[in-house]
């Protein structure tokens, strides 16, 4: 499965931005955001990885460092995909002598460089690199264009990096669910409920009760039991806790996570929280079951 999503997704994050450049112009290869954020190439990169990890994921691999080696390999064939591709159907407008994408053009490699001989694939490909201006443009207000070879070779290391970054995001986001080693499985996720940050502290003080207790006289659920998934507490600051478990093993866990606003008043997960705290599986059993909760 990983095998076949990953060739597809590869396949995918080649022809996209062929397609785009054939058919507009555009490079979103290229495409940057603040000067030298990447953001085509992340994008590409992330598309390119996407199938195989999400492959990975389904076929219950746990994802390792080997995996990602190959999600190195597959973000360069990528690269060499989209600019080989990209190149085929360069060609010159005889008139203009600007470069066009067409099929049915003169081609590219029929033209000639003074410092870099007959244009085949990797003299184009070093000619633009060097030769391509790079426009700097602030707030929407152009500051000037940069012709310079360093510069341009920067640009190039950097677009490569972020088809590379993107790929790793990829498998990244799919090795943050959680594994079970026994049993060899991804566990399953479910947000269960909701409290706002308010109630906080008091529920966390009965959750610690009840894990340090050893007899079970208080119930999970009964901890439990006043929350749901209320979502109209989604636009305030919150807590939301997640049932984590695996069928096969009976293991269970819930995990908690703060909604808080950042500076810019907006709701974002406060990554110094995190709580983690096993439960029991039977006992959690209801949440599982109920297919839906409102
Ligand atoms: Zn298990």
């Amino acid at each position: 499965m990983s095998i076949f999503l990953g060739l597809l997704s590869l396949i995918v994050s080649i022809l996209l931005p062929v397609l785009i450049l054939f058919f507009t112009g555009f490079e979103a290869l290229h495409f940057s955001i603040f000067f030298i954020i990447p953001i085509g190439a992340l994008l590409i990169g992330y598309i390119c990885g996407y199938g195989y990890y999400k492959g990975l994921f389904k076929s219950n691999v746990f994802i390792t460092g080997r995996h990602y080696f190959i999600g190195f390999i597959l973000s360069l064939i990528c690269i060499f995909g989209i600019e080989y591709t990209s190149y085929m159907f360069t060609c010159i407008n005889p008139q203009t002598m600007e470069i066009v994408y067409t099929l049915d053009g003169d081609h590219v490699s029929n033209y000639y460089s003074e410092d870099y001989g007959q244009l085949d694939f990797f003299t184009y490909k070093k000619y633009m690199i060097e030769n391509t201006p790079i426009s700097f443009s602030y707030k929407a207000r152009s500051i000037g264009d940069i012709s310079n070879p360093t510069v341009g070779w920067v640009f190039a290391i950097i677009d490569t990096l972020g088809i590379i970054i993107g790929c790793l995001l990829a498998g990244k986001s799919q090795k943050n669910h959680p594994y079970c080693h026994t049993c060899k499985l991804y566990k399953k996720e479910k947000e269960i409920l909701n409290f706002s940050k308010g109630d906080g502290l008091a529920f966390f003080e009965e959750l610690e009760s009840y894990s340090s207790q050893d007899t079970n006289d208080l119930s999970i659920n009964t901890l439990l039991s006043p929350f749901t998934l209320d979502e109209s507490l989604e636009k305030e600051e919150h807590f939301l806790c997640t049932l984590i478990y695996c069928n096969s093993c009976k293991k269970a866990s819930l995990k908690f996570e703060l909604y808080e606003f950042n500076s810019k008043n907006k709701l974002e997960i406060n990554t110094d929280f995190n709580y983690l705290i096993d439960v029991n599986y039977d006992e959690i059993k209801s949440f599982i079951s109920s297919t839906a909760i409102a």
